[in-house]
């Protein structure tokens, strides 16, 4: 089947999804966006409300973070595929619990394997700490970890993960931006390996 046509699948499905309790209080779930053969896939946390109203991941302030780091590096939304962990809004934007993350993580991880990228791009520590699990290297904390492109095996394929902070924790501690700014630069040298 085409790559495209099993991302839609995987899309549908999450679209109707009452797997975990976030079915109950959201407007919309949403999957993600961009090409089925992007080369690096950035996994962010969950939506919030304005990604919730519109079905669409990184659309609100977050969202704009995020395409000022993009644009920054020469990198446009269209060509990388944009998801998160979580594909439904947590009430007031709290932090997805464990069990919401387990039982929404095999459409990620669906995601992920039809698209096989180069790069996994994970914003924030829950996205982090989700695909070093599946890659069986152990999490310490985002900020240890963060900036450092590594090499790893998700299912016998190889792959490059980068995890650096969620570009939201740049709203509330302004210093953050320029060490996003800063991973962003390190993330496109890797883009050219
Ligand atoms: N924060 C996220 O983690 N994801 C979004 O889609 C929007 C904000
Ligand atoms: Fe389903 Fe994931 Fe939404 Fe929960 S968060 S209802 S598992 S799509």
């Amino acid at each position: 089947m085409p790559k495209k046509d099993s991302l839609d699948i995987v899309a549908s499905e999450v679209t109707i999804c009452t797997k975990c309790p976030l079915w109950e209080s959201r407007k919309n779930a949403v999957p993600g966006v961009g090409p089925c053969d992007a080369k690096i896939i950035f996994i962010g946390e969950a939506p919030g409300r304005t990604e919730d109203t519109k079905g669409e991941p990184f659309v609100g302030s977050a969202g704009k973070l995020l395409d000022n780091l993009l644009s920054q590096i020469g990198l446009s939304r269209k060509q990388v595929f944009i998801t998160n962990i979580v594909k439904c809004r947590p009430p007031a934007n709290r932090p997805p619990k464990p069990l919401e993350i387990k039982t929404c993580a095999p459409y990620l991880k669906r995601q992920i394997s039809i698209i096989r990228p180069n790069i996994i791009a994970t914003l924030g520590s829950h996205s982090a700490a989700y695909v070093f699990s599946e890659a069986a290297i152990p999490f310490t904390s985002i900020t240890q970890v963060r900036g450092k492109p590594r090499k790893a095996n998700i299912a016998g394929w190889s792959v490059t993960i980068f995890p650096t902070f969620h570009p939201a924790s740049a709203l509330y501690y302004p210093d953050r931006m320029k060490t996003l700014q800063k991973d962003f630069k390190t993330l496109k040298k890797s883009l050219k390996h």
